[in-house]
C-alpha cells in the first residue's frame, strides 16, 4: 500500500531498513542468546542519525516526528525487536522532556539523546504498581533546593544502560494521583543504583532492570512541568509513544510474514511447495491484511499526533491494541506456516512469537488500551447527548 511518504521519510526507512540488515541480522540470535545489551548496534544507529528523528529541530534533531520514529522502529523490530525497543525505548524516556522539559532541560539534555551519545530511560512501573500507576511508593522528598528519593522502580527498559531517566514519583501521597511528579534523574547520582537484570521470554537483547533509589537527591530544578504533573506527563508521553508499540508490532509481524512466504515457495510436501496449497495461501493472505490494516491505523495515529492534534489517547490505545493482537496472531501463524521447523531457533520465526507477546503488555496492557478507548467513546457519547 502506497502511504505517501515524503522523500526524507523513504530515505529514513530506506536507512533504517539496510542498517538492520546489514548490522543487525548478522547478530540477531546472539544477542538473543547471551542477552546481550546491542551497544556496537545501537551506536550505529546514532552515527546515521536515527537518533536525531524524535527531537525537535531546535536540539539538534530532525524534527521530533512520531511517524519517523515509527518507520524506524518498524524496520528495527522486522529483523530484531530486542534492538527495536532499546532504540524506542530512548524515545520513551525522552518525551516527557520533549513535552514537558525546561528551555534549560531541553538544551541540557535533547542535544546528546539526539546524537545517540546518551540513551534514556521511563521509570514508572513499579512491584505494586502496573496498571494502576498511581499506587506507585517510590517518594521524593523537597529538602531546600534539592529533592529526595526513595524506592524502587521496576522492569524499566534500557535500566543501566541509560544515561538520563525520567522517572515518576510521589512528592505529595495524600493528593493520590495528583501528588506525582515527574523528575529527571542522572545515572551517576550518588544514592541512585540498578537492581536486578531481568530474564526474559522476549526481547531478550533489550535490559530490563530495576532502578534503586537510596536517599538520592536530585536538584529540585531537574522536575519537568511542576510538581504535582507526574500523571499528566505520564499519561501524556504514553499518548504520544503508543503508536511506536504498533510500529514494533507491525515491524516483527512482517519480518515474520517475510519468512513464512519465502518458506512456503521452498518447502515440498506431497510433490509439490506448500505454498500452493489453499490453506497455506489463505493464511499467508490473512496475515498480510492483518498487517496492513494494523500499519494503516498506527501510521494515521503517528500523523495525527505530528499534525498537532491535542486529545489522540484513543487512536493511540487504537493503534497499539489493534496492532499488537494482530502481532500475536500472525507470528502464531507464521511459525505454523514452517510446521516444527517454525518451532526450532534454526529459523527466525519462534523467536518473533515470543517477541510479540510483550507488545500487549507493556505501556499499558491491552486489557487498559480498551479501558481507554470504551471511556472515551462513552464521553463522546455524552457530549453528543448533551448538545
Ligand atoms: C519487558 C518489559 C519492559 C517494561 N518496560 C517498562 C519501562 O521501560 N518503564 C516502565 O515504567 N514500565 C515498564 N514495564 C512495565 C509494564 O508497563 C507493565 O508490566 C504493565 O503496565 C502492566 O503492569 P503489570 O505487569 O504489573 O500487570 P498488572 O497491572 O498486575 O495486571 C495483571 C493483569 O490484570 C489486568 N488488569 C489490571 N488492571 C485491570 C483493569 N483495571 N481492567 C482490566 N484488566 C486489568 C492486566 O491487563 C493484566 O492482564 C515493562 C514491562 C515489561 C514486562
Amino acid at each position: 500500500m502506497d502511504y505517501f511518504l515524503t522523500e526524507d521519510q523513504k530515505m529514513i526507512r530506506e536507512l533504517a531498513r539496510r542498517l538492520a540488515q546489514e548490522k543487525v541480522a548478522p547478530v540477531v540470535s546472539e544477542l538473543d542468546e547471551k542477552e546481550e545489551f546491542p551497544w556496537e548496534i545501537i551506536k550505529e544507529l546514532g552515527q546515521a542519525d536515527l537518533f536525531r528523528v524524535f527531537v525537535p529541530e531546535e536540539y539538534e534533531g530532525l524534527g521530533g516526528k512520531t511517524f519517523e520514529l515509527c518507520l524506524v522502529t518498524e524496520e528495527l523490530s522486522r529483523i530484531c525487536s530486542g534492538v527495536a525497543v532499546s532504540y524506542a525505548a530512548s524515545a520513551l524516556g525522552s518525551l516527557p522532556i520533549i513535552l514537558f522539559g525546561s528551555e534549560t532541560q531541553k538544551k541540557r539534555y535533547l542535544p546528546q539523546i539526539a546524537s545517540g551519545e546518551k540513551l534514556t530511560a521511563f521509570g514508572l512501573t513499579e512491584a505494586n504498581a502496573g496498571s494502576d500507576a498511581a499506587a506507585i511508593e517510590t517518594t521524593a522528598v523537597r529538602r531546600g533546593d534539592k529533592y529526595v528519593i526513595n524506592g524502587t522502580k521496576q522492569w524499566i527498559t534500557n535500566g543501566g544502560e541509560a544515561e538520563i531517566y525520567t522517572v515518576i514519583v510521589m512528592t505529595d501521597k495524600k493528593k493520590g494521583s495528583r501528588g506525582a511528579s515527574a523528575i529527571i534523574v542522572e545515572k551517576d547520582t550518588p544514592g541512585f543504583s540498578f537492581g536486578k537484570k531481568e530474564r526474559k521470554m522476549g526481547i531478550r537483547a533489550s535490559a530490563t532492570t530495576e532502578l534503586v533509589f537510596q536517599d538520592c537527591e536530585i536538584p529540585a530544578e531537574n522536575v519537568l512541568g511542576k510538581e504535582g504533573m507526574g500523571f499528566i506527563i505520564a499519561m501524556k508521553t504514553f499518548d504520544a509513544s503508543r503508536p511506536g508499540i504498533g510500529a514494533q508490532a507491525v515491524g516483527i509481524a512482517q519480518g515474520a510474514l517475510d519468512v513464512a512466504v519465502g518458506y512456503a515457495r521452498e518447502r515440498v510436501q506431497f510433490g509439490q511447495k506448500i505454498s500452493s496449497f489453499q490453506a497455506i495461501q489463505h493464511m499467508l493472505a490473512d496475515m498480510a491484511t492483518q498487517i496492513e490494516a494494523a500499519r494503516a491505523l498506527v501510521y494515521a495515529t503517528a500523523r495525527m499526533i505530528d499534525s498537532g492534534v491535542k486529545d489522540v489517547a484513543k487512536e493511540s490505545a487504537m493503534s497499539k491494541v489493534f496492532a499488537s493482537d494482530m502481532c500475536m496472531k500472525v507470528t502464531v501463524d507464521a511459525v505454523q506456516v514452517l510446521g516444527g521447523y517454525g518451532y526450532m531457533k534454526d529459523y527466525p520465526v519462534e523467536k518473533m512469537m515470543r517477541d510479540a507477546k510483550i507488545t500487549q503488555i507493556y505501556e499499558g496492557t491491552n486489557q487498559i488500551q480498551r479501558n481507554i478507548i470504551a471511556l472515551h467513546l462513552i464521553k463522546e457519547a455524552a457530549s453528543r447527548t448533551k448538545k
